[in-house]
């Protein structure tokens, strides 16, 4: 693999990306003052038609690093898929298409569609043959669609693999590879991981033509001065552990994370 390393120009703003007018309206709107280092260094290579491999965790802005340049070269005439995410889970892959509805809010006539296993077939279906021009999809139930010839990826212009390493992880890799075999030679490819085991190097040595590599260091870096702790409990005992910890610890305030929308709104109401 030929790859160079790009450097973040983390002084351009949206304007020296040369994004087209609906969409720096938009960043305006969401109040984004400028592209943080991952968007500098991304936009211009996928603009420009280039492989990536972009090595950046959640938090860095990675999201708008690739749905920003890709949006803008969408050809919103036509309604085949020009673009496909395959994302490791149905929430990823709900929140990536959230994330391209809201950055294309005044291009007219854009689709995006999320496509993941456990939903019913009926409404991807007549989604898909209404038009969309972005799919955001997890890996199975992309092939699934594949297989079944209702998602025709004939006309695709790029492909962008979110969290790969997390597809690894959870068993996908031989679906993604599924994927890449059948989309057109000609696409673009972009994949981001947090990490980059061998097997994602491989897929990107395989895959990715003299792709530029960018990596991002992380920015939930912890502070020197966090003491980290933790307790091990199991889930039913997670409720009274917590407010043993509310309990005992002296604080002004907190901030809890949870793993769901669900169980965060749970936990708040508890
Ligand atoms: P991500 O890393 O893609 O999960 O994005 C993290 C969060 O940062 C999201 O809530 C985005 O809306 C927000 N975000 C992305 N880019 C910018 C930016 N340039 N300025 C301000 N917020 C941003």
């Amino acid at each position: 693999m030929t790859s160079e390393t790009a450097a973040p120009a983390p002084s351009s703003t949206f304007r020296d990306l040369a994004l087209i007018a609906p969409l720096l309206r938009k960043l305006d709107e969401l109040g984004y003052e400028l592209p943080t280092p991952i968007q500098a260094a991304t936009i211009p290579l996928l603009l420009a038609g280039k492989d990536v491999i972009g090595q950046a965790q959640t938090g860095t802005g990675k999201t708008a690093a690739f749905a920003l340049p890709l949006l803008n070269k969408l050809d919103l005439s036509k309604t085949k898929p020009q673009v496909l995410v395959l994302a490791p889970t149905r929430e990823l892959a709900i929140q990536v298409a959230e994330a391209f509805q809201k950055y294309a809010t005044h291009l007219p006539g854009f689709h995006v569609l999320p496509i993941y296993g456990g939903q019913s077939y009926g409404p991807q279906l007549s989604a898909l043959k209404r038009g969309v021009q972005v799919i955001v999809g997890t890996p199975g139930r992309v092939i699934d669609h594949l297989e079944r010839g209702s998602l025709d990826l004939s006309a695709l212009r790029c492909l962008v693999l979110d969290e790969a390493d997390e597809m690894l992880r959870m068993g996908f890799i031989d679906d993604v590879e599924t994927v890449l075999k059948k989309v057109p030679a000609t696409r673009q490819v972009a994949l981001f991981s947090a990490t980059m085991p061998s097997q994602i190097r491989r897929i990107a040595q395989t895959y990715l033509k003299d792709p530029v590599e960018i990596a991002i260091k992380s920015t939930t870096a912890t502070a020197a001065n966090i003491r980290q702790r933790y307790w091990m409990v199991s889930g039913v005992n997670k409720l009274d552990a917590l407010t043993r910890i509310l309990e005992a610890e002296p604080f002004d305030g907190m901030l809890v994370f949870a793993r769901t929308k669900l169980g965060t709104q749970e936990l708040a109401e508890k």
